[in-house]
């Protein structure tokens, strides 16, 4: 769990460090004033939505891997077979599933 609160830290540092570096780079080139150097232009918005998009696939992905682990292990981490009903390192019955 800390190592995923590290990556997203760097994760959320380097995209400071990208909007920052082109917000510079567009304040030297005359292309935004002071006053909108804090805001976001086209490809600020664009890298916003493209990481957006890409964090919520992430997440999808990973939900759908949890949700199949989930299916076919027991409570107690033991791997359960297609057509096992109960688990045969603790007993319990195997959680229902909809599909
Ligand atoms: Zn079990």
């Amino acid at each position: 769990m800390k190592r995923n609160l590290v990556r997203a830290l760097v994760l959320a540092a380097m995209v400071v460090v990208s909007v920052g570096s082109y917000n510079i780079w567009s304040y030297c080139d005359g292309r935004c004033s002071s006053r909108t150097f804090f805001t976001l232009g086209p490809p600020g918005l664009i890298l916003l939505a493209g990481i957006s998009l890409a964090v919520t696939a992430l997440l999808v992905l990973k939900f759908r891997r949890l949700s199949c682990y989930y299916r076919n292990h027991c409570r107690c981490g033991q791997a359960l077979g297609q057509s096992w009903k109960f688990c045969s390192a603790c007993g319990q019955s195997r959680p229902r599933t909809s599909a």
